[in-house]
């Protein structure tokens, strides 16, 4: 059902606990089927033919955000994501994924997008940098694709756009795993962008992180490499192409999304935008590389309470350091943060703070 490699993975955490305090989807369910633990010990019983592979086990395997909290806190090297996709790939093939799963599907088969929707255009000419701006800023968060576009202006940079921008296939790999369906997104994808034979600065870190770990091992490598928005704007600020703004006497947190802080290790561009767009700064309790998630597009896709909820956790963490003002520069956190915002606080887009 999956591969030996997964099997493996799912044998060793299924004996283990030691990094169930850190999955927030155990945090906000209290279930003990989401822990790593348990969907290994699953996986492990289905292999054994103890269990057959059904309905609620499926359920169970799409109760992840696949934001590697885990993988990252395992001491020995292993990564639940790794099984728990491939178990989303057998759910799928089996149909045996939830109703809410195959929607989101059926809409990336159509429209390319989960959200069902003619993705827009943000089209433009440009020679320096190609931006991809990603689904889920196109249709949750066109500002801070705006935004983006205007800061490099701004900056001198001139940004093409594609007219008809193709999925990179993050979303459908989430959704079903590694397949050849995502392999083929991901072909085009790659082609389309290396066609223009500029460097590609990407805003949503989900789509840079496909485009950087999967693509190479694929053969579609991007030949003049891949940026994140983040890491491009702060060498911006260094070379003095941005100017930083006067000192606003606020102080705020940076939310590290997901894939920065666990696929990147990138922390330091967001912080330096945040200083840059005036703010002084303060760090929740799980930042950085234990940043806890709040939550992705395509989770809140096919579970919204749940997403809400988890996004509602990452705003108790602010708001337990005294805090009010969270700091994003991801499309997808904008877009999970912005559905609970508490009252007295704010959410910052810093693409946005910088102009
Ligand atoms: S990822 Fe590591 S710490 Fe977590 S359950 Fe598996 S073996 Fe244990
Ligand atoms: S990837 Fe994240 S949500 Fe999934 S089991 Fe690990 S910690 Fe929990």
């Amino acid at each position: 059902m999956i591969s030996q490699n997964a099997l493996h993975h799912a044998e060793k955490c299924r004996f283990c606990w030691m990094c169930r305090h850190l999955c927030p989807v155990q945090h906000q369910t209290g279930k003990e089927l989401n822990t790593p633990r348990a969907k290994g010990l699953l996986l492990s019983m289905v292999h054994k033919e103890a269990q057959q592979f059904d309905k609620d086990m499926a359920q169970a395997m799409y109760e992840c955000l696949l934001c590697d909290a885990c993988t990252n806190d395992c001491a020995t090297g292993y990564q639940p994501p790794l099984f728990i996709r491939e178990a989303r790939t057998e759910a799928v093939v089996s149909e045996l994924a939830p109703e809410s799963v195959m929607h989101l599907i059926d809409n990336v088969e159509r429209t390319g997008n989960i959200y069902g929707v003619e993705k827009p255009g943000f089209g433009r000419e440009g020679t320096d940098v190609l931006v991809y701006i990603g689904e889920a800023a196109a249709v949750k968060a066109p500002e801070m694709a705006e935004n983006l576009l205007k800061l490099l202006e701004k900056a001198g940079v001139s940004a093409k756009v594609l007219e008809k921008e193709p999925a990179s296939g993050v979303m459908l790999g989430d959704l079903m795993g590694y397949t050849e369906e995502v392999r083929q997104m991901a072909a085009v994808c790659a082609k389309a962008l290396n066609e223009t034979k500029l460097p590609v600065v990407v805003l949503d870190s989900y789509d840079a992180e496909i485009m950087t770990q999967k693509y190479p091992e694929w053969g579609f490598e991007i030949a003049a490499g891949v940026t994140t928005a983040t890491a491009f704007t702060a060498k911006l600020l260094a070379e003095g192409k941005l100017e930083a703004k006067a000192p606003l006497g606020v102080t705020g947190a940076c939310h590290d999304d997901d894939r920065l802080a666990r696929t990147f290790h990138e922390f330091e561009p967001v912080r330096r935008m945040a200083k840059a767009a005036g703010y002084d700064l303060t760090e929740m309790f799980n930042h950085g590389k234990l940043a806890k998630s709040c939550g992705t597009a395509v989770a809140w896709g096919y579970m919204p309470e749940l997403v809400t909820r988890i996004a509602g956790g990452r705003w108790t963490d602010l708001t337990r350091i005294g805090c009010d003002t969270m700091l994003v520069a991801n499309p997808e956190t904008w877009q999970c943060l912005s559905l609970c915002v508490p009252e007295g606080c704010r959410l910052v887009d810093l693409f946005g703070a910088l102009l």
